[in-house]
C-alpha cells in the first residue's frame, strides 16, 4: 500500500480525481502533461505514492522512475523535435518545490523556451572537499 495525503493535488490525479494528460502509468510511476508548462512538452514524472522530498522515496520507487524517466524523456524530445531537454527536480520551498509531492520535471529547451537557469558557481577548496566528503561518508 502507497502512502498517500487526501490534500495533495498528484494523489487525486493519481486517483483519478483530477484529470491528466497522461503519457505512462504503472504501478509505482505515473508521468503527465504540465498544465503550466515552460516550453512545449514539460511532462511530470511522480511516484503514484506520496512523499514530499526525494530523499523519503523508497529504493524500489526511485529504481521505478528512473527506468522509465530516460524513456520518456526521449519520447517527449522526439515528439516535440526538441533533442534538448532538461531533468528537474526540486526538493523544499527555497528549493522551489511548489507541490509537495515528488516531481521530475522533463522540461525541453529550445532557444526561446524551457528552463532559465542561474548558476552563481563558486570554488570548491580543497579542505572544504576533503571536510565534506568525510561528513557525507558517514552519513551514507
Ligand atoms: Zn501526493
Amino acid at each position: 500500500m502507497l502512502p498517500t495525503d487526501p490534500n495533495c493535488i498528484f494523489c487525486k490525479i493519481v486517483a483519478g480525481q483530477i484529470p491528466c494528460h497522461k503519457i505512462h502509468e504503472d504501478d509505482n510511476v505515473l508521468a503527465f502533461l504540465d498544465v503550466g508548462p515552460l516550453s512545449q512538452g514539460h511532462t511530470l514524472v511522480i511516484p503514484k505514492g506520496h512523499w514530499v522530498t526525494l530523499d523519503q522515496v523508497l529504493s524500489e520507487i526511485s529504481a521505478a522512475i528512473g527506468k522509465v524517466l530516460p524513456v520518456i524523456a526521449k519520447a517527449v524530445c522526439d515528439a516535440t523535435g526538441t533533442p534538448d531537454f532538461n531533468i528537474l527536480q526540486n526538493n523544499g520551498k527555497l528549493a522551489h518545490q511548489a507541490v509537495g509531492h515528488v516531481h521530475f520535471h522533463i522540461i525541453p529547451k529550445t532557444a526561446d523556451t524551457g528552463l532559465g537557469i542561474d548558476w552563481p558557481a563558486g570554488k570548491l577548496e580543497p579542505q572544504q572537499a576533503s571536510d565534506l566528503l568525510a561528513k557525507i561518508k558517514a552519513s551514507l
